[in-house]
């Protein structure tokens, strides 16, 4: 008799669900939403990752679900391998599976506006995840890091380096900035100016080939392979008897393709050492590069810390609670202030990459010298 019993109960919730899909009147991606968190009993997160051609995009994306998880979601993991319509055909699948919150660090942030008017149509929140989205009022929160000071931390590595402050000079320098459809490139490359313009007006630094502004130094989708090219015709156009003494980089993955140009030509020997160059996101190559004497410097963003405040605020909206934020002024889409929650990035050299990244659990010891 039990049996019969639970057996009915099961048809007659099934029914009940499939009655709730059909009658809602709020529109189909409502209703697919309810569906879809009814299916697994567990409410669906759409996580929406710009490449895996990079490991930090990897570790956000694995720090995500595992947070998720914790707190009893599901999550749809994607990743659009840095092509904008792969991205965008990712969100419209997951408002259509009808996830109930996306998280969404976009490749290009002003392509967005469509497909989040379609989340706004289906309710569904989106928090903006390291990278703003612009052009759209349906971008709730945004996760991130001090943007301008990792440009400010890069640049100031360089101006101790070179000795700057206390009147050295004059240093040749070249400045690569990141993506273009990036708003953080823009942060990064004003952050470094914020520093910088100051040597190069006096002269303590010159940038040989005249290159300066994002409109001349910016590299397409932060691809290393690009900037390489770029730099292969730096060298040759402009520093055929004299020497570069640093290099503006603001990104790893842009650092190894400078450092493959730089060696091509012969830096890297006691004779002819290396120029200063910073990069950012403390991956692992460019901390063995650290370690081996070549890339000098780069900016560690702790992407567990990150994860966990998108994750916090996703739970948050969905819970009808307001999320912590701490910058309600810097990041001005277009049509918006996004309120901002802006965790702290760390400057990372030989002399302590040790106690940062392995002191606080990112890399095992062995990760980094083997
Ligand atoms: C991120 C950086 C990263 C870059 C390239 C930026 O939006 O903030 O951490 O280095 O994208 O992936």
């Amino acid at each position: 008799m039990k049996k019969v019993l639970s057996l009915l109960l099961v048809v007659v919730l099934a029914f009940g669900l499939t009655a709730c899909g059909a009658k809602t009147e709020t529109g189909a991606e409502t209703s697919n939403a309810a569906a879809a968190e009814a299916q697994g009993g567990k409410k669906i997160v759409g996580i929406a990752m710009p490449t895996k051609s990079s490991q930090r995009w990897i570790d956000d994306g694995n720090n995500m679900v595992k947070e998720f998880e914790k707190l009893g979601y599901q999550c749809d993991l994607q990743y659009a391998e840095d092509v904008v319509e792969n991205q965008l055909s990712q969100l419209e699948n997951m408002i259509t599976k009808g996830v109930s919150v996306l998280v969404i660090a976009s490749i290009d942030g002003e392509s967005l506006t469509d497909v989040l008017q379609k989340a706004h149509d289906a309710k569904i929140p989106v928090i903006a995840y390291d990278r703003l989205i612009k052009k759209s009022e349906f971008v709730d929160y945004y996760a991130t890091f001090d943007n301008f000071k990792v440009g400010v931390q890069q640049a100031a590595y360089i101006e101790k380096a070179l000795g700057l402050k206390e009147g050295k000079g004059p240093f040749n320098i070249e400045l690569f900035g990141g993506s273009p459809d990036d708003n953080n490139a823009y942060f990064f490359y004003d952050g470094a100016m914020s520093v910088l313009q100051q040597y190069i007006d006096s002269g303590k630094l010159v940038v040989k080939s005249g290159q300066m502004g994002m409109d001349k130094v910016a590299t397409l989708r932060w691809d290393g392979a690009t900037a390489q090219a770029r730099m292969d015709n730096l060298l040759s156009a402009h520093y055929g008897t004299e020497k570069i003494h640093a290099v503006l980089s603001p990104y790893d993955g842009i650092s190894i393709g400078i450092l493959s140009s730089l060696k091509g030509v012969g830096y890297g020997t006691p004779a002819q050492p290396m120029p200063v160059v910073t990069g950012q996101d403390a991956e692992l190559p460019s901390v063995k590069s650290i370690i081996a004497g070549e890339q000098t410097q780069t900016v560690f963003k702790d992407t567990r810390e990150l994860a966990k405040k998108a994750v916090g605020m996703a739970d948050a909206v969905l819970n009808g609670k307001q999320p912590e934020v701490n910058d309600t002024k810097t990041y001005d889409n277009g049509v918006k202030v996004v309120p901002s929650y802006l965790l702290e990035p760390v400057s990372v050299d030989v002399s302590n990459w040790e106690s940062i990244l392995v002191g606080s659990g990112y890399y095992t010891k062995d990760q980094v010298t083997k």
